[in-house]
């Protein structure tokens, strides 16, 4: 029985009242939050105890998409000004170069960059294996760095000379797919609450698996309880690519091969109609909204306020760390308020008189990222800040240069420039300390992280 008592911060809880306690605290016991509320109200000790005092805190990030091994190529020249398509040949080839040590390293170095930004659950999309490479690689490396993780096995089975995207290289046999699948989930899925592992099943996109896969691993999904998650309307040419090659419009594609229900989530639904999202509603799959890389990849803005206008859960998703480039989850909550205004801005908001047309808020916005990442993923054990929720949460030192001035602690990290966390706690244990990973010896992956980069660029 181990517990931790903080006291004396601004707490931000998420709960269903929108509850704000200026001087609170939290008691946490063995990983989970006991007592919430005013410092004065709780008790006077713990095993540890921490004065978080001119610090907000707040309950921890959700990612609810991401593909870490793409940290090792970020920036890379001839992908830099692409389009999704032209982006994902250029990079295909150098990824099929990966080893598991690469994945271990880059999975590493991705779950630091959220822990620093105030996630502590992280979905990952891991959909190529080459050279013996396993999603147990990055299972481990969340293991050593303390956060929870929604591993995706994702999958590519059709390749180029049938029609797909991907050179063949990097696609696999979906009897192996299919197998693999099953081994990963006996193997780690967890359903309890408090749960470190849970296993998702991730058919890549329309264009890189075949129909076949994607209506057998709904069904091996659904045997097991876990859930799906695929890319979904991301860009107008593959709403192209649906049309030709299947005779639907991505959505309509979905439903076409059973892939709708409250256990799926689509990254990105950019391109989708009005008719759309009352499926999405009426079927509660969820939306990971990923406005960074979608900026990046010029791909469009997706429709957030029509999603929760008709009840979908949308979480947020720094998407590949080739796409973004970085992994800073509250750079996401961030420019998903602005990017919001910015569509806003594009459809007459300066010339409405309408009263009811509202600009979303920065609480929106950390609203997006915490609770509805949770729900997006199917978890009520985290996500708010509640008694019998767990103990995850980050702190921000509100007395530093670029706060000065502001009149919101809640806005002042959402409307600011985004900073790192000072303290991010997982379960109850702390993965951020003053500003400092805890878990992992930062210098040594940084170091060792740009040896493989730059190994998987030569020759
Ligand atoms: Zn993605």
């Amino acid at each position: 029985m181990t517990t931790l008592l903080i006291t004396h911060a601004y707490i931000l809880t998420m709960d269903d009242h929108q509850r704000e306690i200026p001087d609170g605290g939290l008691f946490v016991r063995d990983g989970f939050v006991e007592q919430i509320g005013p410092t004065s109200e709780l008790p006077a000790t713990a095993d540890e105890v921490l004065d978080l005092t001119g610090h907000l805190v707040l309950p921890g990030l959700v990612n609810t998409h991401h593909h870490f091994y793409q940290t090792l190529t970020r920036a890379i020249p001839a992908a830099q000004d692409a389009n999704l398509f032209n982006w994902l040949t250029t990079l295909y080839p150098i990824w099929a170069r990966l080893n598991p040590e690469d994945i271990f390293t880059s999975a590493q170095t991705a779950l630091a960059e959220l822990a620093l930004s105030g996630c502590t659950t992280a979905s990952d999309h891991l959909y190529l294996f080459p050279n013996g490479s396993k999603l147990d690689d990055e299972i481990a490396a969340a293991q050593e760095i303390g956060l929870r993780i929604q591993a995706s096995r994702g999958s590519m089975s059709l390749g180029q000379s049938q029609g797909g995207l991907p050179p063949d290289s990097v696609v696999d046999s979906e009897e192996s797919i299919l197998k693999d699948s099953q081994r990963l989930i006996q193997q780690y899925h967890d359903p309890k609450p408090g749960a470190f592992v849970q296993i998702v099943l991730a058919p890549c996109s329309p264009f890189s698996v075949t129909s076949d896969l994607m209506k057998q691993s709904a069904v091996l999904a659904r045997e097991y309880g876990v859930h799906l998650h695929t890319h979904l309307a991301e860009t107008e040419d593959e709403e192209q690519f649906c049309l030709q090659r299947f005779g639907h419009r991505p959505v309509g594609y979905m439903q076409e091969v059973d892939w709708v229900g409250g256990d799926v989530w689509f990254a990105h639904a950019v391109w989708v109609n009005q008719e759309e999202i009352g499926v999405f509603a009426k079927h509660h799959c969820g939306v990971a909204h990923c406005p960074t890389s979608n900026m990046r990849l010029a791909s469009g803005i997706a429709p957030v306020k029509e999603y929760r206008a008709a009840g979908v859960n949308v979480g947020l998703g720094v998407d590949g760390s080739a796409s973004n480039d970085g992994s800073h989850l509250l750079a996401e909550v961030r420019n998903a308020m602005l990017v919001s205004r910015v569509k806003e801005g594009l459809t007459g908001y300066s010339l409405s008189n309408d009263p009811n047309r509202k600009l979303m808020t920065a609480r929106e916005a950390l609203h997006l990222g915490t609770r509805g990442g949770a729900a997006v993923l199917g978890r009520t054990d985290i996500g708010s800040l509640e008694a019998g929720k767990c103990a995850d949460f980050f702190a921000i030192n509100l007395n530093r240069i670029g706060f000065t001035g502001m009149h919101d602690p809640v806005a002042a990290v959402v409307f600011g420039q985004s900073v790192n966390a000072d303290y991010t706690v997982v379960g109850g244990r702390f993965v951020v300390r003053e500003g400092q990973l805890c878990t992992v010896d930062q210098g040594r992956l940084i170091e060792k992280h740009n040896k493989a980069a730059k190994r998987l660029l030569a020759d």
